[in-house]
């Protein structure tokens, strides 16, 4: 991602982190008078209300080649094809139904971000379709997109601003104790507390520095503060102690539950859980079940398994 946003931070003093503080993409965009490189099409409808089934059919993608990650190319839909650049993802097929959670596991570089980002239409396909609905995302409003799907990425970075701030990003009218059961749900709510300004406190790299997993609580807490019907998580690991730990799986589980989810998947646990993981590798989806069937069958999710997720156990 950092390739698309890493040119446009030089047409503005904003801070790198607005950039990746995405709880919500377009938020990020509407902040910077910027807007992802999609745009609403005539006639767009709003996602149809009720649960949600997410379908990727046959989806191939590719990233637009460098030199159209300009401004000029914000203001077109429509931009040639260069074409020199790689296709990342070839043919990903699956469906997400009402309340489920996909896991989607890899190696680095396989696709499985570039597959999330697909979900609240931060690109458009470059073959098939991301149906939500039956809807064809891009024939959806960009505002009920924002609305159905919450996004928290792998570093939730945060705004420079207050706690109460960096939630009231995801619905600006919440009330002081909406803010409180968001991050006592999110398990984060006793360090706040403590905090000497509470909710006024000011996080950010120039403000109270929060530790990689309060920071992944706050932005667990501003989604739950959202209640998408979607969400979208990459889980992060790797800086967590085992205390806080135990309060991320306990938020995750908060904020997951009754929801479709689609979960770049770092925990065993959320694993375990999952209705289907997804093996992806160059690409494609190379195995597909839940975990015990899975390990059984002794493929690239066994190898997977004994080299990322066995320790946790
Ligand atoms: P994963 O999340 O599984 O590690 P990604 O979806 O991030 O994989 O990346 C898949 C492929 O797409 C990689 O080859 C990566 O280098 C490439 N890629 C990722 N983001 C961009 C981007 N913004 N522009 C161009 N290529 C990208
Ligand atoms: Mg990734």
């Amino acid at each position: 991602l950092m390739r698309l946003y890493g040119p446009l931070t030089s047409l503005s003093n904003v801070h790198v982190d607005v950039m990746t503080a995405l709880v919500s993409f377009d938020r990020v965009f509407e902040v910077l008078d910027l807007r992802p490189m999609v745009a609403e099409r005539a006639g767009a409808r709003p996602l149809p209300e009720g649960p949600v089934t997410i379908e990727f059919d046959d989806v191939q993608f590719r990233y637009p080649a460098a030199e159209e990650v300009s401004l000029a190319s914000l203001e077109s839909v429509a931009r040639p094809d260069t074409g020199p650049s790689q296709e990342v993802l070839k043919g990903v097929t699956f469906t997400a139904r009402p309340g489920q959670l996909i896991a989607l596991v890899g190696p680095s570089g396989a696709g499985k971000t570039t597959i999330t980002s697909l979900v609240s239409r931060l690109y458009d396909v470059t073959g098939g379709a991301v149906r939500v609905n039956d809807l064809d995302v891009r024939d959806a409003t960009l505002a009920s997109l924002r609305d159905t799907v919450g996004v928290v990425m792998q570093d939730a970075h945060l705004f420079h601003d207050t706690i109460a701030a960096n939630l009231r990003y995801a619905r600006p009218g919440a009330a002081d104790e909406e803010i409180w059961e968001a991050l006592r749900a999110a398990q984060i709510s006793e360090l706040v507390q403590a905090l000497p300004d509470g909710l006024d406190t000011v996080v950010g790299d120039r403000g109270y520095r929060l530790s990689g997993g309060e920071k992944q609580r706050i932005a667990l807490a501003r989604l739950l503060l959202k209640a998408p019907r979607v969400v979208v998580l990459d889980e992060a690991t790797a800086h967590l102690d085992s205390e806080s730990e135990a309060a991320v799986q306990e938020a995750l589980k908060t904020a997951l539950s009754g929801r479709t989810s689609l979960v770049i998947a770092h925990r065993l646990s959320t694993i375990r859980e999952a209705d289907e993981i997804l093996v992806v590798q160059d690409g494609q989806v190379v195995e597909r079940g839940r975990h015990e069937d899975l390990l059984a069958a002794g493929g690239a999710y066994a190898e997977l398994y004994r080299t990322q997720f066995e320790h946790q156990r």
